[in-house]
C-alpha cells in the first residue's frame, strides 16, 4: 500500500521505512507454527551442511533456479524468514488525524476500519513503541 484515503478525508501515506503510524501483526496461530518452520530451517541447514548436501538443501528451499548457492547461511535464514513472515503479517496503520486504525486483510490490499472509543489522546500514537 503506498497511500490509503482514510474515512476522515485524510490521506496515510506509506513511501519510507519507520513510520510511527504503522505496525504488524502476527496471528498468534501463524506465529507458533512460524517459529517452527525457522527452528526446522536452521536444524535441516546445518545437518545438511554437516553432511555435505547444502547446495541440495538450497535447491529445495528456493525453488528460484536464479537464487544465489553461495551465500552465508546468516543471509539464507534471512531470505527465509522475510520471506514467509512477509506471508502472514498484517499491515496495521493508525490515520494522524482521527486515531482511526485501518487492519490489511490477510495478504491483500484491503483495509479495515477500526474507530477508538473515544475521541481523547489516549489512542493516538498507539503504534509508536514503548520509550525506553
Ligand atoms: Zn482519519
Amino acid at each position: 500500500m503506498s497511500q490509503l484515503k482514510c474515512k476522515c478525508g485524510n490521506v496515510i501515506s506509506d513511501v519510507s521505512d519507520s513510520l510511527p503510524y504503522k505496525g504488524e501483526i502476527i496471528p498468534d496461530r501463524a506465529f507458533y507454527n512460524f517459529l517452527d518452520k525457522v527452528e526446522n530451517f536452521i536444524e535441516t541447514l546445518i545437518e545438511a551442511t554437516k553432511s555435505g548436501k547444502r547446495i541440495e538443501w538450497i535447491r529445495k528451499h528456493f525453488s528460484s533456479l536464479s537464487y544465489p548457492e553461495d551465500l552465508d547461511d546468516t543471509q539464507m535464514l534471512c531470505d527465509i524468514h522475510g520471506n514467509y513472515y512477509s506471508k502472514i503479517k498484517k499491515d496495521i496503520y493508525q490515520c494522524n488525524k482521527c486515531n482511526r486504525l485501518w487492519i490489511q486483510q490477510n495478504n491483500t490490499e484491503t483495509f479495515i476500519s477500526f474507530v477508538p472509543e473515544s475521541d481523547g489522546d489516549e489512542w493516538s500514537n498507539v503504534l509508536l513503541p514503548p520509550s525506553t
